[in-house]
């Protein structure tokens, strides 16, 4: 974390788990042990359906409430699908776009997250844009190519006012949801690696001022190395995020003055 630069960020992503009433328990779990967060900003995505449930429920916890998903086009017969302004009109103010579980089940490729990207600036949101190498390509040893040709692809036509908006997520997708870790060197390399792509595309003073967040298995033992990393600046955490013990865990990890 560089705190001097650019904000530590604390995400959840839930996938699709916790019902909206889940959601309230999960919230009143959060209150009764929620510190004074004073170095990080805390958000939850939550499905779509539970965007005004969470809303309510978090509106005492300093957590944001961000979606999971976002369609590009405004309007129109796109059956199933929910626009930026839709999300906005809900008080969203993050959107994960391109999680790699959408890159695989739902053929995203790198142009429709580019296009994704766009629509949730344009809304005067933040996208929180996830990248990330699978197993076999980390062991061909094409991982920072992989990774960049994403990174420049998902940032295509984005003006250097709006990056500073974005939020990149490095996720190697063979960590995700599998209990393995990258180890924080190996984090922390990519993920410099990344800011070094931002900084030939936009200069090194908006290179510097990105967040960058590792997310992987994060979890309460590991999270305090990972964020030791001078280019990672927070966390996007999927399966820790549903235990309010975990991410408040996690949350502290960031937390230190
Ligand atoms: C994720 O889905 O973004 C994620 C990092 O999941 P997990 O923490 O469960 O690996």
């Amino acid at each position: 974390m560089n705190r001097r630069y650019r904000k530590t960020v604390i995400a959840g992503n839930w996938k699709m788990n916790m019902t909206a009433s889940e959601t309230k328990k999960f919230a009143e779990e959060m209150k009764k042990i929620m510190p004074r967060v004073k170095w990080c900003e805390t958000l939850i995505c939550v499905p779509s359906c539970n965007i005004p449930a969470a809303t309510k429920a978090f509106k005492d916890l300093r957590i944001s409430v961000g979606a999971e998903n976002v369609y590009f086009e405004g309007r129109g017969a796109y059956t199933g699908e929910i626009s930026a302004e839709m999300l906005k009109d809900l008080g969203v103010k993050y959107v994960i776009v391109g999680h790699s579980e959408r890159r695989q089940y739902f053929c995203e490729t790198d142009a429709v997250v580019n296009k994704k990207v766009h629509a949730v600036l344009d809304a005067g949101m933040t996208p929180i844009i996830c990248v990330g190498e699978s197993l076999e390509q980390r062991e061909t040893g094409i991982t920072s190519e992989w990774i960049a040709l994403q990174v420049k692809g998902a940032l295509h036509g984005v003006a250097a006012d709006k990056l500073r908006r974005c939020i990149i997520a490095y996720e190697p997708i063979w960590a995700i949801g599998t209990g393995k870790t990258a180890t924080a060197e190996q984090a922390g390399e990519v993920c410099s690696n990344i800011r070094a792509t931002i900084r030939s595309l936009y200069g090194a003073r908006i290179a510097r001022s990105v967040t960058i967040q590792y997310g992987g298995s994060m979890n309460p033992k590991n999270a305090a190395e990972l964020l030791s990393q001078p280019d990672i600046d927070g966390g996007l955490i999927g399966g820790a995020s549903l235990k309010p013990d975990q991410f408040l865990e996690i949350i502290n990890a960031a937390n230190q003055d």
